[in-house]
This record gives structure tokens, C-alpha cells and sequence, in this order.
């Protein structure tokens, strides 16, 4: 059987960079494993007078090159070894791009589908406060992630500036525009995709129009990306979100689907201009271009990663292919654009906005996609280039410039005392 476990995972894909690079072997011990682990266990006051206990995490796995970096997940799936193998992808995601910091992730153990927004904000209240000591805008900047959104980040900005008894706009980003919030910063993630898929396509000689994306997963990144594909005359033909996949071979209406589950709880479930699949995994396996995981992890695995048709797979989502599924998929000639790169659009724009309100600018939508394209173009060679010199798949290659970058900044920074 294959191990799923994220943490083990991450483990994995970096010995096959770490390999490649000539580490030290206390290098190599301190970047597989985190800087420093909270778990804090918390009561909440729930609509009905009782009183529930909450967990949650915050791990922070390296921060030579910056303060530590990273999203804040509310779900039932969070657990220490998933947000230990996400805060890792951070500073390897960080690094890759060229933004100075480090990375970071969070989690809180909850079922926001089942919470009344009340509830959500006197959780998200606590949980800033019990991890307080240990963020800031030079220490350690959370962001949103699945099932947060820049609602949640403003009660993280009111919690932590009430405690700080000043505005400290600069501890999380994506923000609304109007708190300090980045133009762009909603679509980043999504836009950076359908960039880096574009590009891609660019370098295999291919024009998107008449070329096929199928989407699994439509939260803040699936749809963004599935938008900007429509616009570049993409078309979809698969979407699914967790409550249903659909099929239609002549396209899908990404808006028309957007706003049946914006009135629909946010989910797909009886859209009727599309068949559905079942089971909704296959979405995964119809014939197309272009596949963009964009849910969670674990999703091409070593079970279904010999029937993916798709020539292209872009990661939207963090860590949806396992090494087994990575090997098999490498060895069918499918290119895999790791998460890493892929998905690195919404921490490039995070940095844009810290940067903003560190200098208490906005800057025009126009600038920051430009400046988006910029940086993800330029990782994106990067990583295609090396990939193509050392023969290895684009993950490896991504995590190689990344390691490589962080283990410098140790080694010229030195160790303390
Ligand atoms: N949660 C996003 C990610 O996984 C964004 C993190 C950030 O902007 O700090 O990359």
C-alpha cells in the first residue's frame, strides 16, 4: 500500500531533491524537519449556550530567508502531520520565487460547513489569540486557505491589533481591498495556474484555443483558473467541487456555474446543464489537455495515476500527487507542473500586499498582474530548464532550486551563537 501520509510524503519528494544537491548532513537533518510545532486546544462558545473545545496548529518550518509565511486551513481533515508537510511546501514555494520568506502553515481542526459565521468568528478570535505570541508582520504572516477567506483575516487583523492596542494591518495578508488588501490578491492563486499552464503550452508550440482543461475542485482557485482559461479560449470541459463532478464535452459555462453555487451553499450538487460522474473522482481520469487538480492533497494517486489521460497537469491545489503517482505519470510522458510553482500565484501577491503596507501604498489591479506574470514566468524557466539539464520531472527540479536557495542563506547566515 501506498503511504498517504502528507508528512511522509513531503519527506519523500525532498530526499529525491536533496539527492541531487551536494547537502551537508545537518543540512539536510534541519531542513526535513520544522522549526518549531504549536498546538493550542482552545473553548469556543457555540450559538446554543455550550461550549466546544477546539484544535489547532501552527508550524513553522524555516525562516532564513524571511519571516514565516503560510495559509491558515479550517477543516476536519487538519491534523500536525498535514500542516507540517504544508508549512515545509511554503519555504520551498517561497524560495522558488524569489519572495523573502519563509514558510508557515496553520490549521484548525473544525467543520465550518456545520458553524454559523458567529461561530467561525469567535473561533477565529481565539485561535489568533492563542497563537499571538508567535505571529507578526516580521515574524510569522498567515494568509487564507481552504475554507478562509479575507473575512476571517480581517477578524485576525482586529484580534491582533486589539491585543497590540495599534492597527497592525501587516500581520496576515489577503485582505479585503479596502483593510489593506492587495488588488488581485483574491484571483492570484487562480490566475498564477492558468499562467504557468499557459506557459507551458507556449513552450510545447501549442495555442490554448481549441485545447481542453478539465478542473477538479472550485473554491477560490479552481474557478479563477477556469476563468482566465474560458478567456484565453481554453475550454472546460470538466468541474467538479465536493459535493459532485460534471462533464460536458462541448464546454461548460464557468461563470453560469459560478453563480448557481454562489445561491447554492457555494456547492455544484443539481446543476443541470452538465452530466454529472460518478463516483466524482473520475473527473480526474476524462480525456483532456489539460488536468488542474485544484482541491487537496492525496488526489493522483498510485491507484488511478495509470488511467489519468490528460497530457498536462498543472497543481493548483497543495500536494494532489503522491512520488508513486509522480513516477508513473513521469514515465507515461505527462508533464506535472509541481504545486510548488503552480500554485505559488496567491504567496507571490501575499508579498506584494505585505509590501504595500509596509510602505502604505495600493497599488493599480494592472501592476500587480504584471508583476505576478513577471516573477511566476521566471520560476517557471528556471525550473523547465533545470528539469531538462538534470533529466528529472519539474517537481524535483523545483524543489532543487528551492532547497538549494535556502540552504545558502543558512550556511552564509551561519549558526548561532
Ligand atoms: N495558502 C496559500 C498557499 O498555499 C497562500 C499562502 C500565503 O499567501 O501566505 O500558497
Amino acid at each position: 500500500m501506498e503511504n498517504l501520509n502528507p508528512y511522509q510524503i513531503a519527506q519523500v519528494q525532498f530526499d529525491r531533491a536533496a539527492d541531487k544537491l551536494d547537502l551537508e548532513p545537518w543540512m539536510r537533518d534541519l531542513l526535513k524537519t520544522p522549526d518549531r510545532c504549536v498546538t493550542v486546544n482552545f473553548p469556543v462558545k457555540m450559538d446554543d449556550g455550550s461550549v466546544k473545545v477546539f484544535t489547532g496548529y501552527r508550524v513553522q518550518h524555516n525562516d532564513s530567508r524571511g519571516p514565516y509565511k503560510g495559509g491558515i486551513r479550517f477543516s476536519p481533515e487538519v491534523s500536525l502531520d498535514e500542516v507540517k508537510a504544508l508549512a515545509s511546501w511554503m519555504t520551498w514555494k517561497t524560495a522558488l520565487v524569489d519572495v523573502p520568506f519563509g514558510g508557515a502553515k496553520g490549521g484548525v481542526v473544525c467543520d465550518p460547513s456545520k458553524m454559523s459565521r458567529a461561530e467561525i468568528e469567535r473561533l477565529t478570535r481565539r485561535f489568533t489569540y492563542e497563537i499571538s505570541d508567535i505571529i507578526g508582520p516580521d515574524i510569522d504572516i498567515p494568509a487564507p486557505d481552504v475554507n478562509t477567506n479575507a473575512q476571517i483575516m480581517s477578524w485576525i487583523v482586529d484580534t491582533y491589533s486589539m491585543i497590540q492596542k495599534r492597527n497592525v494591518f501587516g500581520v496576515v495578508t489577503g485582505k479585503p481591498t479596502f483593510l489593506g488588501g492587495s488588488h488581485g490578491r483574491s484571483e492570484a492563486t487562480g490566475r498564477g495556474v492558468a499562467t504557468v499552464a499557459l506557459e507551458l503550452l507556449k513552450d510545447e508550440g501549442l495555442e490554448p484555443k481549441g485545447l481542453t482543461a478539465v478542473v477538479q475542485g472550485f473554491g477560490n482557485v479552481g474557478y479563477h483558473a477556469a476563468r482566465i482559461f474560458v478567456e484565453k479560449g481554453v475550454k472546460v470541459i470538466g468541474i467538479s467541487d465536493i459535493s459532485t463532478a460534471m462533464y460536458n464535452p462541448d464546454g461548460i459555462d464557468v461563470e453560469d456555474a459560478r453563480k448557481y453555487a454562489e445561491k447554492n451553499d457555494f456547492l455544484l450538487e443539481g446543476y443541470d446543464k452538465a452530466e454529472h460522474l460518478s463516483p466524482k473522482e473520475s473527473i480526474l481520469e476524462v480525456e483532456t489537455d489539460i488536468l488542474i487538480p485544484a482541491a487537496v492533497e492525496n488526489q493522483i494517486t498510485m491507484k488511478n495515476a495509470g488511467n489519468i489521460k490528460a497530457k498536462y497537469v498543472v497543481e493548483g491545489a497543495n500536494g494532489p500527487t503522491t512520488p508513486g503517482a509522480d513516477k508513473i505519470l513521469y514515465e507515461k510522458g505527462i508533464i506535472v507542473v509541481p504545486d510548488l510553482l503552480a500554485n505559488a500565484g496567491g504567496v507571490i501577491v501575499s508579498y506584494f500586499e505585505w509590501v504595500q503596507n509596509i510602505q502604505k501604498e495600493q497599488w493599480p489591479y494592472e501592476m500587480v498582474v504584471r508583476k505576478l506574470e513577471e516573477k511566476l514566468i521566471s520560476a517557471y524557466k528556471n525550473t523547465r530548464n533545470l528539469a531538462e539539464e538534470e533529466r528529472v520531472d519539474m517537481r524535483t527540479a523545483a524543489y532543487m532550486i528551492a532547497i538549494d536557495r535556502v540552504a545558502k542563506a543558512i550556511r552564509t547566515r551561519g549558526i548561532y551563537p
